[in-house]
């Protein structure tokens, strides 16, 4: 049966990154149902053009790439004077891709700043796909400030994928009217040939090892970019509490923080773990390496909008265990689908792994129900269909003002 509605509006996609971050990953899959009529404005090439590309996607980029990732987003705004030039380059660039299309779509904290603008001049409705907490921890108060005064002045809807973030952003004085809540969602690519679920028994999983050249006995692993806040560092700490396990740090640094890594490694010589500690780098085969372990952790020091890596997990029915902060109780449907400790606590991490360790069918019927939860909850058909559904309510509501 055809679809009813009307197409789906033209939106222009904006991303400061081209790396492969989680946002990345979930704008990635946001596209797919708009390739063809959209565009996605990027302020750098990499990955994440070429992916998109590959999809069928028109992409767009600076004529010239400057360095905009200097500024940071919890440093002086004072930083950005240098940049002015080349920011409001970008912001009329964006005005002139924005007129060819019917909405204004940001997907990341500066795409969105320099979108407000643009958006404005090209007269567009902007949407904000929030894909952080808006607390101090993360940003300094100034640009707390300004982000608030511009999503309340010039944005017509703010997405958050949890709960916890649209909390973040009322309690940072964002207008609470203007939330709409859709969960990131994630499907894996059943078409790996590892996705045999009758290979999920020990020699199974022994080979999988052996290929992957993985350590025998009690694995788990984190799967995050390299920083700080990712809480590599707790994992180590809960390995020096396990004797006989071994930990794999499955990760970059993507956005800078590249003395990080010297960090965790020089930790991991202090606490005597280096033999079991495995730095894997960025890789792009995140779930054969979850379904190779024993227990996917997330040990996130400050609270997260969201954790695609849970999901992943869930997905490859591998347990997790994550820190209680953020978005990680309502992914884990408070403790049912996962674990949950204290963030920043090794000792409860370490606690937590053990009875995985020790107790199977504790670990058994947290993959049932985090497998079930996962589907039902987090799949990207959902969160597409609710990214949809807001660039409609926009749109409509941008024609229906035109009309009067
Ligand atoms: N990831 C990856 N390769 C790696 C490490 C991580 O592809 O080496 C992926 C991971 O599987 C997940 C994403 O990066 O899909 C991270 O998303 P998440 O929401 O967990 O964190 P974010 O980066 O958005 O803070």
């Amino acid at each position: 049966m055809s679809d009813p509605r009307p197409p789906l509006p033209r939106v222009l996609f904006v991303n400061h990154a081209s790396r492969m971050g989680g946002a990345e990953f979930i704008l990635l899959d946001i596209v797919r149902g708009f390739a063809g009529r959209s565009s996605a404005w990027l302020f750098e090439d990499g990955p994440l053009r070429s992916k998109m590309e590959q999809l069928g996607m028109q992409t767009l980029l600076p004529r010239t790439q400057g360095n905009l990732t200097g500024i940071k987003r919890d440093r002086s705004l004072l930083r950005a004077i240098p940049k002015l030039g080349e920011m409001a380059a970008i912001v009329r660039a964006i005005a002139t891709a924005g007129r060819a299309h019917e909405v204004v779509y940001a997907n990341s904290q500066k795409a969105f700043v320099l979108s407000t603008f643009a958006a404005a001049l090209a007269r567009r409705p902007l949407i904000w796909h929030l894909h952080d907490i808006l607390t101090e921890a993360h940003f300094g108060e100034r640009q707390l400030k300004l982000v608030r005064i511009l999503a309340n002045r010039f944005a017509a809807r703010v997405i958050v994928p949890s709960t916890a973030a649209g909390a973040a952003f009322v309690a940072a004085g964002g207008r609470k009217s203007l939330l709409r809540l859709v969960p990131n969602g994630v499907t894996l690519d059943t078409d790996h040939t590892d996705w045999d679920d009758t290979a999920r028994d020990d020699m199974a999983r022994a080979r999988l090892r052996a290929r992957l050249g993985l350590p025998s006995g009690f694995v788990f692993g984190v799967f995050s970019r390299l920083a700080p806040w990712k809480g590599q560092r707790v994992a180590l700490e809960a390995l020096a509490r396990l004797p006989d396990a071994s930990c794999l740090i499955v990760g970059s640094a993507l956005f800078g923080e590249d003395l990080y890594e010297q960090e965790l490694r020089s930790l991991a010589a202090t606490l005597g773990v280096t033999p079991r500690v495995r730095f894997l780098g960025q890789r792009d085969d995140v779930p054969t390496l979850m379904r190779a372990i024993d227990v996917v952790v997330h040990p996130s020091t400050s609270p997260e909008p969201f954790g695609r890596t849970l999901v992943e997990a869930m997905l490859s029915r591998t347990p997790v265990i994550a820190a209680d902060s953020g978005a990680a109780a309502e992914i884990l449907q408070g403790g049912e689908a996962g674990v949950l400790v204290p963030p920043g606590d090794p000792a409860a991490l370490a606690g937590a792994l053990r009875r995985l360790r020790f107790q199977p069918q504790i670990a058994a019927g947290l993959v049932e129900r985090g497998e079930r939860r996962a589907r039902e909850m987090f799949s990207a058909a959902r969160m597409r269909a609710g990214v949809e559904a807001v660039t409609r309510e926009v749109a409509t509501a941008r024609d229906e003002a035109a009309a009067a």
